[in-house]
């Protein structure tokens, strides 16, 4: 939001020409109505705020007619001055959108380096897993049932245990499990 620091030019009513570009589409009457000072300061400042006359006038034109026309018309002019103009909110919105392009833009490269990332990791983990077969291979004896090393001792077809397991399974320090 711009702020302006412009000193609130007090007591002007508009010039004509003005005037009839903010007012001209009103009934005549309530159009002179309007031509105050304290009119003329609102429409001022929101034209130094970078409202349009035109703008203005369409948003009036619009307003549904109301007992007090005058007071709604102040009131939506006040109702302005919390508000950023048209263009400004058009140009801030534009540069969102350019904002949003670019980001968007210097993700692309970003996006295509964590997947060739992604295709490294795979690779990695692909020639892990090649290789890991190889090393249960060397083993020459079933791994025993409690500890996983080389047993040599055969208990079951399913069960084989170590020299380690087989003695500390004497000195009832270890229970077998329970073999279905
Ligand atoms: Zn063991």
């Amino acid at each position: 939001m711009e702020l302006f620091d412009l000193p609130p030019q007090q007591g002007q009513r508009l010039e004509a020409e003005t005037h009839h570009g903010v007012f001209g589409g009103l009934p005549a009457r309530l159009s002179a109505a309007l031509h105050t000072p304290e009119i003329g300061d609102l429409v001022l400042q929101l034209l130094d705020r970078g409202w349009r006359q035109g703008q203005l006038a369409a948003r009036i034109g619009a307003l549904p007619s109301g007992a007090d026309p005058i007071a709604d018309i102040r009131a939506l002019l006040e109702g302005f001055l919390e508000q950023v103009p048209p263009d400004a909110r058009w140009r801030e919105e534009k540069r969102e959108r350019a904002q949003l392009k670019a980001s968007a833009a210097i993700e692309q490269p970003a996006t295509e380096e964590s997947r060739q990332a992604w295709l490294a990791r795979i690779r990695d983990d692909l020639g892990v897993r090649r290789s890991a077969p190889r090393e249960p291979a060397r083993r020459t004896r079933p791994a025993c049932a409690l500890c996983g090393q080389e047993s040599s001792y055969f208990v079951t077809r399913e069960v084989r245990l170590c020299d380690g397991c087989v003695e500390q399974l004497t000195t009832g320090a270890l229970q077998l499990p329970n073999v279905g």
